[in-house]
């Protein structure tokens, strides 16, 4: 498994380089955005770490545009404490992940370990239930012939949901499977991003798909 790690600060690249290739990963180290950008376009890698403070390219703005073009390789990124509107930006930009410096290099581990599984599990590319139609490789969206424009984040809860038709989800789970965090339990992010998502499916007057289960979680109905 390659991993591309994009961070100027030489101390954390050193650290997390060492520990990853300890565990078996090879790993390219880019010490600026641009550099990042150049390797990170190639999809050589299977995964990649993103600072966001970057010398010559933001990371946040490299991720905007990396996902353009590659929806699928995950991206954890590298924030600085309580740099909450960088978080914001880089999930809403398709970030799969973000993990807050100072961090444990086993945190670092146990989330590029769930996020490579879960990338590896894609196998079909539509997914369909509740009359709603997703292509995972198109990243496209239809309702009952509609077609409904997602965020990144959004599209991701949605095919979180559709996966589970009907199977009450707890905020916990999504948060696990579409964050991935494990996990700041006092986040609202994914009763937020349900409040997006049904802004959306409903526009137009359509019934509401998502179930809230109270003090449990979500649920799509299934018709
Ligand atoms: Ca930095």
């Amino acid at each position: 498994m390659r991993i591309l790690v994009v961070e100027d600060e030489r101390d954390i690249a050193d650290f997390v380089s060492r520990g990853l290739e300890s565990e078996g990963y090879a790993v390219t180290w880019a010490a600026d955005g641009i550099q990042g950008e150049t390797l990170a376009r190639t999809g050589r890698f299977d995964l990649i770490l993103l600072d966001v403070m970057l010398p010559g390219r933001d990371g946040n703005e490299l991720l905007r545009d990396l996902r353009r073009e590659d929806t699928e390789t995950p991206v954890i990124m590298l924030t600085a404490r309580g740099e909450t509107a960088d978080k914001v930006r880089g999930l809403d930009n398709g970030a799969t992940d973000y993990l807050t410096k100072p961090f444990a290099f086993e945190e670092l581990v146990a989330r590029i370990r769930a996020h490579l599984r879960q990338s590896g599990q894609r196998s079909s590319t539509q997914l369909a239930a509740a009359g709603i139609e997703m292509d995972l490789l198109a990243r496209t969206v239809e309702r009952e012939g509609r077609e409904i424009a997602l965020s990144a984040k959004e599209f991701e809860l949605l095919a979180y949901l559709i996966r589970h038709p009907g199977q009450v989800m707890s905020r916990e789970q999504i948060l696990n499977g579409v964050w991935g965090y494990d996990h700041d339990p006092g986040t609202n992010i994914v009763g937020v991003y349900i409040a997006y998502l049904r802004r959306k499916l409903t526009a137009g007057g359509l019934d509401d798909p998502i179930e809230t289960v109270r003090s449990v979680g979500y649920r799509l109905k299934v018709k």
